[in-house]
C-alpha cells in the first residue's frame, strides 16, 4: 500500500465516487473518502506530530503497537490508525461493474472458501450473518488466523493485524456506510456491496498472505 508511514495523506480513491452506481451512491463514497477518512488521517497526523519514534513506524505496526501504549495514547492510535488503514482497504476491495466488481471469488481463494465453508454461497451467507451481527459501527472480515480463513468482525475502527491475523476481504458496517441510500437496512446495502467487491483484489489478499 502506498503511503505507509507518517505524514499520512488522503489518496485519491481508486475510481470516481460515483462509479459504484447504482449500488453505493456517489455522495456516499464522496463523504466517506473525503471527510471521514480524511478525519482520521488528519487525527492520526496530529497523535503522530509530537511522537518522532513512532513515526518511523509503518501503518500497519503502529496498529499493531497500539496495545502497548498507556491506555488512552493505546486507543487514540488503535481508533486513528485503524481508521486510515480499514478505509484503504476496504476502498480498495471496491470495484466498479464494469472494471470486474462483483465477478466472484475465482483462482486459489475460490478453492479455499469452498474447502472452508462448502461453497461460496455458504460463505457468503455467514459473511452476511457476521456483518449483520455487528452491533453499533464496525467491520466484517475474512481474514486468516493461524493458516486458517477465519470471519471475523471488529468493533469501532479496531483492526485484526492487532490480533495477528491477515485482513483479505472487508465490509465497513458503520452507518456512514450506507445510511443515505439504504437508510437503516444494512441487509440491503450488504447485498448492493457484493455487486462492486473487487475479488481479483481479495485474491491478491489471500496470496500475500500465504
Ligand atoms: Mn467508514
Amino acid at each position: 500500500m502506498e503511503n505507509e508511514y507518517y505524514p499520512f495523506v488522503n489518496l485519491p480513491l481508486p475510481f470516481p465516487p460515483d462509479a459504484l452506481e447504482p449500488f453505493i451512491d456517489g455522495k456516499t463514497m464522496m463523504l466517506h473518502h473525503d471527510r471521514h477518512l480524511k478525519t482520521y488521517i488528519e487525527n492520526l497526523n496530529a497523535f503522530l506530530k509530537d511522537r518522532p519514534r513512532l513515526q518511523k513506524l509503518s501503518l500497519p505496526a503502529l496498529i499493531q503497537t497500539a496495545g502497548h501504549l498507556p491506555r488512552e495514547e493505546g486507543t487514540t492510535l488503535r481508533n486513528n490508525a485503524g481508521g486510515v488503514f480499514n478505509h484503504r482497504f476496504f476502498f480498495h476491495l471496491l470495484a466498479p461493474v464494469a472494471a470486474g466488481g462483483g465477478a466472484g471469488p475465482a483462482g486459489q481463494l475460490e478453492g479455499a472458501l469452498r474447502r472452508r465453508f462448502g461453497g461460496v454461497a455458504e460463505f457468503t451467507e455467514a459473511f452476511e450473518k457476521a456483518a449483520l451481527s455487528v452491533f453499533g459501527s464496525g467491520y466484517a472480515w475474512l481474514v486468516k488466523r493461524s493458516g486458517r480463513l477465519c470471519i471475523v468482525t471488529t468493533p469501532n475502527q479496531n483492526c485484526p493485524l492487532e490480533m495477528g491475523q491477515t485482513p483479505i476481504l472487508c465490509v465497513d458496517v458503520w452507518e456512514h456506510a450506507y445510511y443515505l441510500k439504504h437508510y437503516n437496512e444494512r441487509a440491503a446495502y450488504l447485498k448492493d456491496w457484493w455487486q462492486v467487491v473487487d475479488w481479483g483484489e481479495a485474491e491478491r489478499n489471500f496470496l500475500l498472505g500465504q
